[in-house]
């Protein structure tokens, strides 16, 4: 497992944060046929979405990155890899993910990134990768762990921030 840990400062290097992860995650999944799941943990505010709008924009997404909260799960597709941005957070009964039919995104070559993963209480496999967003007034404390990342690969993201 590896794992670093830095601080980034301001919005715009959340979203860069993002596009750096994109550029190292998405050749994986396409690579490996596989989906890459992504728990981003943190509060309210801590930047969860401004990442993943920079992971979408990092694709060549042009468009406004909506925020899923409604429907639960926004697609996006590309030629030959769909990014499935999640946010969990209303979700009231975990069996709806169930119902939603969860399993078939983690099927195909995709990344998921997964706002609020402690709310299907256990309905996920386990992530691929864990970004942890802590809140500071003007900052974030970025705690990264990787199961498919190697040590090398997250640090040289982590030195871009430091
Ligand atoms: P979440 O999805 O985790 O609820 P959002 O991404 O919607 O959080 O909102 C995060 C807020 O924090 C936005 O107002 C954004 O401008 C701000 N923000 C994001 N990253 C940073 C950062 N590294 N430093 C300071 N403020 C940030
Ligand atoms: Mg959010």
């Amino acid at each position: 497992m590896s794992k670093t840990e830095f601080k980034i400062e301001g919005e715009e290097q959340t979203v860069r944060l993002g596009t750096l992860m994109s550029d190292l995650c998405v050749p994986y999944a396409v690579k490996n046929s596989k989906s890459v799941l992504i728990f981003l943990e943190g509060d309210l505010g801590a930047g969860k979405t401004t990442f993943s709008r920079g992971f979408i924009e990092g694709c060549g997404y042009k468009d406004i990155v909506r925020s899923p909260t409604y429907t639960l799960v926004e697609p996006y597709d590309f030629d030959n890899y769909s990014i499935y941005h999640f946010d969990l957070y209303r979700l009231l009964d975990p069996e709806e993910l169930e119902y939603m039919g969860i399993r078939d995104y983690f099927e195909r070559t995709s990344v998921c990134l997964i706002e609020w993963p402690d709310k299907a209480h256990g309905l996920l496999p386990e992530a691929d990768i864990r970004i942890a967003l802590s809140y500071s007034q003007n900052s974030r404390t970025v705690v990264i762990e990787s199961s498919v990342l190697s040590q090398d690969e997250i640090d040289r993201i982590a030195s871009c921030f430091r």
